[in-house]
């Protein structure tokens, strides 16, 4: 049973939710790199192997959104992100799971081989994908896509928020935090002073930041933004706090109705390196120090940012006498084998640019 419904038993009855995960996740301790950095003591929490055969924090949101799609009874999904998007790759490979259909609406982002990588998986597991060039192009083709996929279906498919960040999916990471509140009763940690979360559609950060909360618990959520600043901003978080806050009160009002605000977290911008997706020099070293020092792999768009805020802080020596968590939220399960035979061309033509043209530079990615 999830630890959240541990301390709110009403939501086994009320909470729909659908077991995919591999729980708890293990928290890793890296006393190597802490002396290297100049921290206290440092520890990974390792989402990157959520779940199989896709890990990462997607998998925690799903298994409150899939819970939800499947209660209601629908047969598609219909869901955004960038062409990359590893939210819609998770969608789409837990819900064929659960004999759900995936549409996914995409918007360009810098190639990678990390997006080669999630278009080919997406193939092999039956997504729908379609890209337009700008949102409201692309709200209107989802418009189109709905009304087609109703039609041919007879009942409308279920939307899921971009990147899984609605109350519902945000619950996935409120558990989350009472997974990390029975590993420190454990004793396999200490109370983190600091834990840092990137911040692309902010639900993973503010479920921590709520849960931190209802589990009584002191850790200061760092929060490093690496999407627009539209999508990721103190005021979104602080209503997308609120949000969840109420829909976990109307499944169970023995959960409080704290009242959280900006003072409750950090949002640190500065790491963003001025477009999703694009790989600055500051994140691929710190790709690289992740992965020499412990073997664990971080990638360019989210983990490498947020380890480099990370590493400035320490640098800083702010994180000195610190307990400090790093909350590893990229996929690392390997990518079937079958995408190295897959054919780009069987994807939409939109998509096949990103196989005809060159990775963008500094993706060290498969080196
Ligand atoms: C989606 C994603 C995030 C961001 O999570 P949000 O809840 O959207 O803020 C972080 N890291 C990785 C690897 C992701 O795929």
């Amino acid at each position: 049973m999830p630890p959240l419904f541990t301390r709110y038993p009403r939501l086994v009855e009320r909470c729909p939710y659908r077991p995919l995960g591999d729980w708890p996740t293990p928290v890793e301790p890296l006393p190597l790199l802490a002396e290297r950095l100049g921290v206290g003591r440092l520890f990974a929490k390792r989402d990157d192997i959520s779940g199989r055969p896709y890990g990462g924090n997607k998998v925690r949101k799903l298994e409150f959104l899939l819970g939800d799609a499947l209660q209601r009874g629908v047969r598609t999904i219909l869901t955004f992100g960038r062409a990359g998007s590893n939210h819609a790759l998770a969608t789409a490979v837990y819900a064929r799971a659960a004999e759900l259909k995936t549409i996914s609406m995409l918007l360009p982002q810098p190639n990678a081989h990390c997006v080669q990588r999630n278009l080919l998986w997406s193939l092999l597991v039956d997504a729908e994908l379609h890209q337009q060039a700008n949102t409201p192009v692309l709200v209107a083709d989802a418009v189109y896509q709905f009304v087609r996929s109703w039609l041919r279906q007879g009942r409308p498919p279920m939307i899921i928020a971009p990147g899984g960040s609605s109350p519902v999916g945000t619950l996935g990471y409120v558990n989350a935090a009472f997974e990390l509140q029975e590993q420190i009763s454990a004793g396999l940690l200490p109370e983190p002073d600091v834990i840092y979360v990137t911040a692309g559609t902010m639900g993973t950060a503010a479920g921590l930041i709520l849960g931190l909360k209802l589990a009584g618990l002191q850790s200061r959520v760092i929060a490093v933004r690496v999407a627009e600043e539209a999508y990721a901003n103190e005021k979104g978080m602080v209503q997308l706090l609120n949000r969840t806050i109420n829909h976990l009160h109307r499944l169970d009002d023995t959960c409080p109705r704290l009242n959280l605000t900006r003072g409750d977290f950090e949002l640190r911008h500065h790491f963003y390196g001025g477009e999703y997706g694009r790989f600055t020099p500051e994140c691929i070293s710190a790709v690289s120090l992740m992965k020499e020092t412990c073997d664990l792999r971080l990638e360019g768009t989210y983990t490498g940012k947020t380890f480099a805020a990370l590493i400035d802080d320490a640098n800083r020596g702010a994180l000195a006498d610190k307990v400090v968590l790093f909350w590893h939220t990229a996929n690392s399960q390997p990518a079937p084998a079958e995408i190295s035979t897959a054919d780009y061309r069987q994807l939409p033509r939109a998509f096949h640019p990103y196989f005809e043209q060159p990775v963008q530079e500094l993706d060290n990615e498969g080196k």
